[in-house]
């Protein structure tokens, strides 16, 4: 197995951002969300309702350019003005997991002023430099696993495929090659779905009953 690979559903998100919301309102009153963007928009939107606070912010931080392969280096790509002087800030990612994003992030808030900043993720991977305020799932480094969020799914599951298809696949072949090289199992009908997704988009190409993904590089 190359690494592990699992779809997550709309209901753990909902259930992990619930958690956070619960453990965040005995002990912090946040009055503007900043969410990372692009992983911590669903998440920061969702505790954006359930913490009623309106003041939802975006910043965009990047370095896995790819799915589960890391750029080195992490950054900020706006620069952008949030009204955070003086205020309590809760900053929201999906998952920390060299932490490098959020520990970007946070640094950068800091440097504008706030009352108080404070930081939640759904998952959080053991082995994270940094560690969030608040976060839902901790999970082992050694059950390291690639979260396909729901936000995600079609450029996750290209990138699997694109590293697990050698040539031309039958739809059965490409079940196998997921489940032997991600331990990742998905249905027939979820598989159609996001092929039929990557024909239109120009992604794969289809020969008789195989699969070829077409390679720009
Ligand atoms: P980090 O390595 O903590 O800076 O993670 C940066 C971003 O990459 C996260 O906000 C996620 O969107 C994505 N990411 C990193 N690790 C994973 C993972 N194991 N599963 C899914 N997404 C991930």
């Amino acid at each position: 197995m190359e690494f592990k690979a699992r779809l997550v559903s709309w209901n753990e998100i909902v259930d992990w951002c619930l958690s956070i919301r619960k453990e965040i309102v005995n002990s912090y009153s946040p009055e503007i969300i900043i969410a990372l963007s692009r992983g911590g928009l669903v998440p920061g939107r969702l505790l954006s309702d359930y913490l009623w606070i309106k003041d939802l912010y975006t910043i965009k931080t990047e370095h896995w350019g790819i799915t589960a392969s890391k750029d080195a280096t992490a950054k900020i790509r706006e620069d952008p003005t949030i009204p955070v002087k003086n205020r309590s800030v809760l900053i929201v990612d999906d998952i920390t997991d060299t932490g490098k994003s959020m520990k970007l992030a946070s640094d950068f808030i800091k440097k504008l002023g706030p009352e108080e900043v404070k930081t939640a993720t759904m998952l959080h991977i053991d082995h994270s430099s940094f560690k969030p305020d608040y976060y839902a799932t901790e999970v082992s480094n050694k059950e390291w696993t690639w979260f396909i969020f729901p936000w995600n799914i079609y450029e996750d599951v290209l990138r699997l495929l694109d590293k697990a298809m050698t040539g031309e696949h039958t739809e059965e072949e490409i079940i196998t090659l997921l489940a032997s090289n991600f331990d990742l199992n998905i249905s027939r009908q979820l598989l159609q779905d996001l092929l039929s997704n990557f024909r239109q988009s120009g992604k794969v190409f289809r020969n008789n009953q195989k699969w070829r993904i077409i390679r720009t590089s």
